[in-house]
C-alpha cells in the first residue's frame, strides 16, 4: 500500500497567513512543470498503483485540470484535488471529474467576507457558497471544506455563523484549523507591528467547544485534532500518514516516506526544475526522533496511541494522562486536544 502527493506550487496572490511553498509560474509553462514531475515519478516511483492520490498545493486549481489525468490515473482509490473557490466554474468541475478526481477539497476559511478580506483571500462568502453547489450539481459526492478559527476581527458569534452556515451545505469532510502566525508571513508582520491582535485564547476555546458540539450534533466523527468526517468519509490520503503507509511526494517542498526513510524535495521550483528526481534530500532520523515522530502522530487522532510503543515506565505515564478507547489504544480527550502540547511533550522521549 502506498500514496501519492504531488504539489502544486503555484498561486496566483499570497494569502496573508500562508507559510506554504507557493508562488507565480516564475517563467516556467504549468505543461512544463507536469512533465517534470511525471519525470520524478518515472524514477523514484513506490508502486504501479497507489491507494490514495492527493494534488496539493499551492493552488492545483489554477492548472488546466486536463494536465492532473496523467497523474490522477495512478491509482483507483481516493484521488483527491484542492481547489480554490474563485476557480470553480461548471466547465472546471467537469474537465476534474474527466481529468479522474472523485474528491475535492476547498479553502473556504470563513463565510464572513470581512475575515476573508482581513487574510487577503480572493473569494467572497457567497462565491464559496455558489462554488460548492458547482461542485455538486457537477456531481462531486465527496467534498472537504477547510475552515480556520482565530482569524482577525473573528468572534465566537462570527465564527458560529460560519461553521453554521458550513455544515448547511453538509459537506462530507471538514477541516478546521486554530490560525497560526506563522513567521515571515504577511500576518506575522502585522501582528509584530501592532495592527492587529491575536484572537483571546478564552475565545479560541469557546469557537473550539462549538465547532465540537457542532460538528458531533450533524453526524460527524471528529477523527483527528482537526478533521471531522461524516461516517466513511474521512480522508484516506491524510489517515495513511498517521497509520505511517509510505509515500512518495511529487515537486517542490514535498515530503516522502518509502516505509523506512524520510526524504525532501528543496522548495525552491527553479532548483528542481534542473533535476527533477535527483532533487530530494533524504532526512537523517535517530531512531529516538522516529519513535517520537509515531507517538505524536498517534496521539493527533481519536484511534489514539499504541500502548505497545511504549515502555512500562512511559505506558504508567501515559495512563495517567491520557484515555483508553475500546480497542485498548490510549488518546488525547477531545476537550484536551486544542492544547495538546503539554501532554505530547511528556510522552516523547
Ligand atoms: S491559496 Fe492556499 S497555498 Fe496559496 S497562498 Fe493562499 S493559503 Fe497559501
Amino acid at each position: 500500500m502506498a500514496g501519492l502527493y504531488v504539489h502544486i506550487p503555484f498561486c496566483r496572490h499570497k494569502c496573508a497567513y500562508c507559510d506554504f511553498y507557493s508562488g507565480p509560474l516564475r517563467g516556467f509553462r504549468a505543461e512544463e512543470y507536469v512533465e517534470a514531475l511525471i519525470a520524478e515519478h518515472s524514477v523514484r516511483r513506490l508502486a504501479d498503483r497507489y491507494e490514495t492520490i492527493y494534488i496539493g498545493g499551492g493552488t492545483p486549481s489554477t492548472i488546466h485540470p486536463a494536465l492532473l489525468r496523467p497523474l490522477l490515473s495512478l491509482g483507483p482509490g481516493e484521488r483527491t484535488v484542492e481547489v480554490n473557490p474563485e476557480d470553480v466554474t461548471p466547465q472546471m468541475a467537469t474537465q476534474w471529474l474527466q481529468a479522474g478526481a472523485n474528491r475535492i477539497s476547498m479553502g473556504v476559511q470563513s463565510l464572513i467576507d470581512s475575515e476573508l478580506e482581513a487574510v487577503g483571500r480572493r473569494h467572497t462568502a457567497a462565491g464559496a457558497i455558489r462554488a460548492f453547489r458547482t461542485l455538486r450539481e457537477a456531481g462531486f459526492d465527496n467534498i472537504s471544506l477547510d475552515l480556520i478559527y482565530g482569524l482577525p476581527g473573528q468572534t465566537p458569534q462570527t465564527w458560529r455563523r460560519s461553521v453554521e452556515d458550513i455544515l448547511e451545505l453538509e459537506p462530507e469532510h471538514l477541516s478546521a484549523y486554530s490560525l497560526s502566525y506563522e513567521p515571515g508571513t504577511l500576518l506575522h508582520t502585522r501582528l509584530l507591528t501592532g495592527k492587529i491582535t491575536e484572537t483571546a485564547e478564552d475565545d479560541i476555546v469557546e469557537m473550539y467547544e462549538f465547532l465540537c458540539t457542532a460538528t458531533h450534533r450533524a453526524g460527524f466523527n471528529h477523527y483527528e485534532i482537526s478533521n471531522f468526517a461524516q461516517p466513511g468519509r474521512h480522508s484516506r490520503h491524510n489517515s495513511s500518514y498517521w497509520d505511517s503507509t509510505p509515500y512518495l511526494g511529487l515537486g517542490p517542498g514535498a515530503h516522502s516516506f518509502d516505509g523506512e526513510r524520510r526524504s525532501f524535495n528543496p522548495a525552491n521550483l527553479g532548483e528542481y526544475m534542473k533535476n527533477p528526481a535527483g532533487a530530494f534530500q533524504i532526512e537523517e532520523e535517530t531512531p529516538t526522533e522516529r519513535h517520537n515522530d509515531i507517538v505524536m502522530t498517534q496521539l493527533r487522532t481519536s484511534r489514539g496511541l499504541d500502548p505497545e510503543l511504549l515502555t512500562p515506565q512511559e505506558r504508567t505515564k501515559a495512563r495517567r494522562l491520557l484515555q483508553p478507547t475500546p480497542e485498548g489504544r490510549l488518546r488525547i480527550s477531545e476537550a484536551d486536544w486544542l492544547r495538546s502540547d503539554p501532554i505530547m511533550i511528556e510522552l516523547i522521549r
